[in-house]
């Protein structure tokens, strides 16, 4: 199987899609975007080892890097259109293809969005990169920048399930809940398309709740209490490490993919009102106060950051 079986083989389903004028199949995917929309444009890359354990399912894999740009499409309040697809592969492995293949477009599938294109390469590690765009209604996107003093944090789901879950992979254990939360993350892409052109602020928390908090106050300019008593923590969470442990994954373990924004209390939309918390609010001064109650929790975590 050549370069180009294999892209026939797998990476072809979608080619006669509306979305596309002309998908996989030459120098460029020409795409059909809906009229008077703005397009919003992500990527992400995870590499074997380093983003994704190297024993994860290929299905789960070929979930995942979906999942993990719908996430950042659904953080700027997009609707998810197209993707692209880079992938090297160690070698051209038929049944691992095929698994990989089935992730990806089951969780392109849930919003319907089209693999136009992509690019495929030997290399000597497992390396895969999806680009993804989407639109929005002019002046409707989710910034980072915009949190104001006196907004609500809101957290969408539950916090810390997947750093636990990453954990399990470890102990050889990767189909029970928290190890889900981590291979087969829950992109809000319909809370954010809720929150677009409403919402102050958005981010998806990928790096954990601090350091994406963190960012979020940084370009607003503003600081934030957090209410550590209210953060949303699920029942396996709390079962399998206990609630000190599990705070402290809700705060600094990444790849949860939950949405965390602000909005005053008031505008919150009734819709997505049962899968969101208020965690905590936006307050004028600089820097992130974590209250448990009365006391003060002292925490110093930035989250993860390349060659730290
Ligand atoms: P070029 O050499 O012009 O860059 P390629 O030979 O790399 O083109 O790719 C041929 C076609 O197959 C292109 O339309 C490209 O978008 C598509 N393609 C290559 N790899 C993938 C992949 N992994 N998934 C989807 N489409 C792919
Ligand atoms: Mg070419």
């Amino acid at each position: 199987m050549d370069e180009f079986e294999l892209i026939r083989r797998f990476f072809s389903r979608h080619s006669d899609s509306p979305l596309l004028v002309a998908g996989v199949g030459d120098d460029g995917a020409v795409l059909r975007p809906p009229a008077g929309r703005e397009l919003v444009t992500v990527i992400d890359t995870m590499v074997a080892g380093t983003h994704f354990p190297t024993c994860m399912d290929a299905r789960d894999i070929g979930y995942r890097i979906v999942a993990i740009n719908l996430s950042d499409i659904a953080a700027m309040g997009g609707i998810p259109r197209w993707m692209t697809l880079a992938l090297t592969l160690v070698d051209a492995d038929e049944a691992w293809l095929d698994e990989f293949a089935t992730g990806l477009y089951e969780a392109a599938g849930e919003w319907g969005v089209v693999l136009a294109g992509g690019d495929t390469t030997k290399g000597e590690q497992l390396v895969v990169s999806v680009q993804m765009s989407g639109d929005l209604a002019p002046g409707t996107a989710l910034y980072r920048s915009g949190a104001k003093a006196g907004d609500t944090i809101y957290v969408t789901g539950t916090l810390g399930d997947a750093a636990a879950g990453l954990g399990r992979f470890a102990e050889g254990e990767s189909r029970d809940y928290l190890a889900r939360r981590f291979a087969r993350p829950t992109a809000r892409v319909a809370a954010g398309r809720a929150l677009a052109g409403i919402a102050h602020a958005a981010i998806d928390v990928s790096d954990g709740l601090v350091a994406d908090l963190a960012k979020v106050l940084e370009a607003s300019g503003a600081g934030a209490e957090l209410d550590v008593h209210r953060l949303p923590l699920s029942q396996e969470l709390l079962d399998a490490v206990g609630r000190e442990q599990a705070l402290q994954h809700a705060m600094g373990g990444g790849d949860d993919y939950e949405l965390c924004f602000t909005v005053p209390a008031p505008l919150l939309p009734a819709g997505i009102a049962p899968e969101v918390t208020a965690i905590g609010r936006i307050v004028p001064d600089a820097g992130l106060v974590c209250r448990d109650g009365d006391s003060v929790v002292p925490f110093d975590d930035t989250g993860y950051r390349h060659f730290r």
